[in-house]
């Protein structure tokens, strides 16, 4: 039980460990199927949240309804497509000294900092441009 456990979790952690795009439980759950294919998304679920309270990964809400998962656990900006859907990294801007500015006005503890920019991916962009050139 327990090996089969840790099985899993490797391959959710395979899985997910290089990924930029920010995957749902879904997605992750089809890209480990092959490798375990008894596996349910419960279960993915349950292990993504088990490593997200680990600090192996964390989670990224943008506004979208879904969990979004992000092996990348450095404080870092997000931006969403409003068209497509995709969860992109932002590179760039001071994380630290927005929390700093922030506790700076606040009397509480801070302990972190989720913030996202939305509007056009660089991809949608250019559909959007050809679109309007008609
Ligand atoms: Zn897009
Ligand atoms: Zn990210």
């Amino acid at each position: 039980m327990a090996t089969k456990f840790s099985r899993q979790r490797q391959a959710i952690w395979d899985f997910i460990k290089d990924r930029t795009d920010h995957p749902t439980a879904e997605a992750v759950y089809l890209g480990v199927k092959s490798a375990c294919p008894n596996i349910s998304l419960g279960t993915v679920y349950r292990n993504l949240m088990l490593m997200r309270d680990t600090g192996m990964i964390r989670t990224v809400e943008v506004g979208d309804g879904v969990i979004h998962f992000d092996p990348n656990t450095t404080d870092h900006n997000h931006f969403i497509c409003t068209n497509c859907g995709k969860v992109i990294d932002i590179d760039g801007g001071d994380v630290e000294a927005i929390k700093q500015e922030a506790a700076a006005h606040f009397t509480g503890r801070i302990q972190g900092y989720s913030a996202y920019f939305y509007g056009l991916c660089p991809d949608c962009t250019k559909s959007a441009a050809t679109k309007t050139t008609e």
